[in-house]
Order: structure tokens, then sequence, then C-alpha cells
């Protein structure tokens, strides 16, 4: 059985002791084993400081872009086997594979190109410069420098590889050496990325480490300089965040949480290309990656009239889904990715059902297609319905990790819609399908200030809607409140976290000059 191992100080780590079994959750055969006990953390992080750090600071921005473009090649060039390595440790089809890892190539692709333009000056000008005396002899133009610390990324099990890739493009770009944590669960994946990385010589000494396992005293070392990027559930930020040392030393920590995001069906929606995108969307962001994605949709509102077309409709498409072992030729849906999750989506399901009810799928185990049965961690899509949104609590509070959602109505305007989105206190993403630009309009600003991304399905973008799941490289990611307050990607954005904004204050030729920006 393969000991998965972590890459610290320049060297490959295998533990002796305290592992915690992988298992292939179609089949509930252990595959692997994982501990990182022995790992000497302040080693690593001293390792990150005196090598990573001042090697990647001597590099411009272009050189770095370059550094992604050669992980990005290796993913890319490894492609298959990743691609089985995720069926088996995390139940992935070949598409729910791919959505991990082209979303994890493409990310570090985008961050290169976009990072190549950076060029060679050292820092980032940032907005406009603006004069602040009575001349020009005093001027300010704000700049993002690279932090000096080490930034450690603490990821979830349902991206093993984006994940990674997304806040090491971001680490990496910036200046920043990064130690990266994959959830144990699902490492397989993550371990084999490294290793392509390490053998490759993709990256100059200490700007990568892997701590596959426990993370030990890691976070109780990091200090002022230092980054915390953390994605996974709110329980687990909240105890995290809470440390006395990174509160003491105001350590900059990013929380990517969970989500009850909601698709909304504006008013007046005949059957024509936005339904259809709609209906596509929501059975596909509910059974997409079996449901386990931040950003799937968890809750459906459409306007009372509707509610029993879209029920009608969105069941039959889940109809279609077939669940069970994806090494069978027709499934459709893998498995959830570990029992936990599988009990914890049948509680949860059982949770909401006493709110409302159960309109398709069952919420309970089934045996899956090609699977032994009694075997593997299988769960049906599972729609439910309420009568009343405001009345069923936990379908705002209870986040469901698996392939559920639930459907509920609201009196066709534009401020209920909202204020029923605004009931699970901060979402990733909320996406909404209507044309009617004055609805569309007031819903944007009264549901703006609690999510982080609104995806507009309309007969212009229709053809072109990708799905409101997709977190791109372009766009931020983050949302507010319980979905973690915290901001990745969207470009500049995603570096800033790893950077120092710094207020440039001088002669107006001089700042411009020192911000890059090639003034006189
Ligand atoms: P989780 O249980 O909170 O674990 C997340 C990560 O934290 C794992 O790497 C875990 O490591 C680590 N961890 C847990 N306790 C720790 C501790 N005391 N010290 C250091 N690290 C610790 O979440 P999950 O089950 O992996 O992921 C599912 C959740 O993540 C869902 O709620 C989902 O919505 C959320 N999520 C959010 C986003 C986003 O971008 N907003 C993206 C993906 C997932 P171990 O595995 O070793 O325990």
């Amino acid at each position: 059985m393969k000991t998965l191992r972590s890459h610290v100080c320049g060297a490959w780590h295998t533990a002796d002791d305290g592992f915690k079994p992988l298992v292939d959750p179609s089949t509930e055969q252990q595959i692997a084993r994982v501990s990182s006990r022995g790992v000497d953390f302040a080693a690593v992080l001293d390792h990150a400081r005196r090598h990573g750090g001042p090697a990647l600071r001597a590099m411009s921005f272009a050189e770095r872009a370059g550094l992604l473009k050669a992980m990005s090649r290796l993913l890319r060039e490894n492609r298959d086997e990743l691609l089985e390595l995720s069926r088996v440790n995390t139940g992935t089809t070949a598409a729910d594979g791919a959505f991990d890892l082209d979303g994890a190539s493409g990310t570090l692709a985008w961050y290169a190109g976009w990072g190549r333009r950076l060029g060679e000056h050292p820092v980032i000008a940032d907005g406009d410069g603006i004069q602040l005396a009575r001349t020009e002899g005093f001027w300010g133009q704000h700049v993002l420098a690279p932090r000096q610390g080490v930034a450690v990324h603490v990821n979830a099990f349902n991206f093993p590889a984006w994940g990674f890739a997304e806040k090491a493009a971001c680490s990496l770009l910036a200046g920043m050496p990064f130690v990266s944590k994959p959830a144990t669960a699902t490492a397989l994946v993550t371990e084999r990325c490294v290793e392509l990385i390490v053998e490759a010589g993709a990256l100059p000494e200490g700007a990568m480490q892997f701590v596959c396992g426990s993370t030990g005293d890691l976070l109780d070392l990091l200090g002022p300089t230092d980054v915390l990027a953390f994605t996974g559930s709110a329980d687990t930020a909240a105890h995290l965040r809470d440390r006395d040392n990174l509160r003491r030393a105001n350590t900059r920590v990013n929380v990517e949480a969970d989500s009850l995001n909601a698709a909304v069906l504006a008013p007046g929606t005949g059957e024509g290309d936005v339904w259809d995108l709609f209906l596509r969307d929501a059975a596909r962001e509910m059974t997409q990656k079996t449901g386990q994605k931040c950003t799937a949709v968890r809750r459906i509102l459409v306007p009372g009239d509707d509610l029993d077309r879209v029920r009608e409709a969105l069941a039959a498409r889940l109809a279609e889904v077939v669940t069970g072992d994806p090494s069978h030729d027709g499934v459709t849906m893998g498995p959830l990715a570990t029992a936990q999750q599988l009990d914890d989506a049948v509680d949860g399901v059982a949770e909401l059902a006493a709110a409302g009810r159960i309109v398709a799928g069952t919420g309970l185990r089934a045996d899956g297609e090609g699977a032994e049965p009694g075997r593997g961690f299988f769960f049906p899509p599972t729609l439910l319905a309420v009568d009343d949104a405001r009345a069923a609590e936990p379908i705002h509070r209870r986040e469901v990790f698996g392939p559920v959602a639930t459907l509920m109505p609201y009196d066709g305007s534009a401020e209920d819609a909202a204020a029923i989105v605004a009931l699970a206190e901060g979402t990733l993403v909320t996406s909404v399908y209507g044309d009617d630009e004055a609805w569309l309009t007031r819903f944007v600003a009264d549901v703006g200030g609690f999510t982080g991304r609104l995806y507009v399905g309309s007969e212009g973008s229709a053809g072109d809607a990708p799905g409101s799941g997709i977190a791109m490289p372009q766009s931020l990611h983050g949302g507010p409140g319980r979905a973690g307050g915290g901001e990745e990607l969207g470009g500049v954005y995603g570096l800033s976290l790893y950077m120092q904004r710094v207020a440039l204050q001088g002669e107006h030729g001089l700042v411009d000059r020192l911000a890059g920006l090639g003034g006189e």
C-alpha cells in the first residue's frame, strides 16, 4: 500500500507512525495511508524564510509567471494519470475529475499569462495616482509589494488539485513561498501533483513545501508577515482563526468557507433559452462532483406560480443521473468522497426534510451502478421543497455537502428574492435567470451585499454561460459572512493577500518611476 509523503526542507519525509487510511469511496478498499509525524514545522518555516522567499523575490513577476507556466504544463501532461488517481481517491467521474484538474492547470496558465505582463518591475501599481498638495511636488500612488513571510495553504477535500493550484499560483506570483496542506482524506492527487513539480525541479528551493497529514504546531508558529489561507468548513475556520498568536500578530487569515448558494428564477420566464439555462444549471450545480462543491446550488427560489413546473422539470432531469462506480460505463455521478460525508448528507437531508418534504430522490444511501451491493458511499440526487421559505430555518443554515437542493417559492419581487437569499448570511455565489433589467437592477443592489459573485443568466448569455459553479481566475472567489469573508483569485485581488498595499508618497515623477509607471 502506498504511503504518502510530505516534501519539506528540500527532501521527502516519510512518517513511521500515526497513519490515517485513504479509501476508494466506490469500493471502501484502503488505497494509501497518510501521516506527517516527525515533521519539524519550525524548520519548515525557517527553510521557506531563508531559501524560498529570497529566491522568489529575486525574480521578476515575469520570471515567476514562468514558474506557473511550467507547473501548468506538468499537470496537463500528466492529466490521465491524475484523473485516475482522482477517481480512485475521490470517486470522480472523468468529467468531474477534469473539472478539478483542468481548473488547476487552467488557473496556473491564466495567472502565468497575466503575470508575464506585469513585467520586470518589483512592485505593482495599484489604481490611479493622486495629487496630495498644491503642486505635483507631492503625489500619492498605492503599490503592492511582496510580503516577506510564509504562506500556509490549508485546503478542503473536494478540490485536491484546484485548491492546491489556485493558492499556489497567487502566492508564487506575488513572491511568497508557501506550505501546502491538502485534506487528508483525498491527498493522493495533491501528493502526485507535488511529486511531478519536485521531480521536474520546476520551483526554486523552499518556494513550495508540502505537508501531507496533520499540520502539528505549524499554525502556532506563524507571525506578523505570514499568511494563513484556509478553505474548508465554517466550523474549522472559526477554530483556526481564533489562535492567540494569529490574533496578537495580526497575521493575515483568508477564509473560504461553506455557503448555501442560491439560484433565482425571475418572474415571467417562459420556456425559452433562459428557462433551459436555468434548468441545465440547476441540475448540473446540484450533481457535478456529487454536489461536493462550495459553489453548488443549495437553494432554488422560484415565483410561487412556477413551483410545480420547476419541480417536475428538475425532477425529470435528476432522474437521468446514473449514480455509481465511475469506472463503470454509463455512470454519470460518483459516490461521496468519504464515509463521514455520507453520514453528514443523510443526517442533513433528515434535518431539511423535517422543515419541508423530499420531492425527488431519497436522501439515503443507495447501492451504486457497477458497485458491490452494500459497499460505497453512494447517495442519489435529492430535491426537497418547502412552502414557506422564511419558516424553514434549516434550509438557510445547514449545508448538506452532497447532491441536494431545496426548492422554495418567493413572491416574484426582487426585494423578496434578495431577502430570502440573505437569510443564509453570506454566500459565495448567487445565480439569477431572467431578462427584465429593472427587476435585475433592484436584485443586484439588494443581494450584492450578501454574496461574493453574481451570475446572471439571460437571453444574451445563455449560449456562453458555463454554469455558476466555476470559480474563474479572472473573477473574485469568496463571499461575505458565513462564506468566510475572504477573497481569492480575481486577477490582482488574488495576489493582494500575499502582498502589502503601500501608500507611496513623494514627488510625482519619482513616485511614478518607483511604482513602475515610467513617469518622468
Ligand atoms: P474541513 O473539515 O473544515 O477541513 C478543511 C481543511 O482543514 C482540511 O485540510 C483539514 O485537514 C484542515 N483542518 C481541520 N482541522 C484542522 C486543524 N485543527 N488544524 C489545521 N488544519 C485543520 O472541510 P472539508 O470537509 O475538507 O471541506 C468541505 C467544506 O469546505 C465544505 O463546507 C465546503 O463548503 C468548504 N469549501 C469551501 C470552498 C471555498 O472556496 N469557499 C471550497 C471548497 C470547499 P484534515 O483533512 O487533515 O483534517
